[in-house]
């Protein structure tokens, strides 16, 4: 876990991302080992990798996701349907979705759209 822990914030100190086959020289472990660190990091939704080819190999640019999440949030219409704004957007209320009336009215406004 604390290997884990060292992996993302070497992540997040790098605005632009890290390669990959930097990374595990930095964590200063195993390619395998940050490999599977990495793997689980992608799952748990904490990173995204994309390929990059660097001196003629291949490997991955890591990033933390909230930057691409910033970015696919500037388009604000997947969140507007007429002029109603994603109910559940900063809702803090605890909820059952199924019963949430601003959130079906929200859906219905979205299947009317359509
Ligand atoms: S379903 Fe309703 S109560 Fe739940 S988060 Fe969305 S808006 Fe809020």
């Amino acid at each position: 876990m604390e290997v884990e822990e060292e992996v993302f914030k070497l992540i997040k100190s790098r605005k632009k991302g890290i390669l990959q086959n930097e990374l595990w020289k930095k964590a200063e472990i195993d390619r395998r080992k940050c490999s599977r660190i990495v793997d689980k990091l992608e799952k748990e939704g904490k990173i995204v990798r994309e390929h990059e080819a660097t001196g003629g190999t291949r490997t991955y640019r890591i990033r933390v996701a909230e930057i691409k999440e910033k970015a696919k949030a500037r388009n604000f219409k997947l969140l507007l349907v007429r002029d109603m704004f994603a109910p559940c957007t900063g809702c803090t209320v605890e909820c059952t979705p199924e019963l949430c009336i601003p959130l079906s009215a929200w859906v219905f406004n979205l299947i009317e759209e359509e």
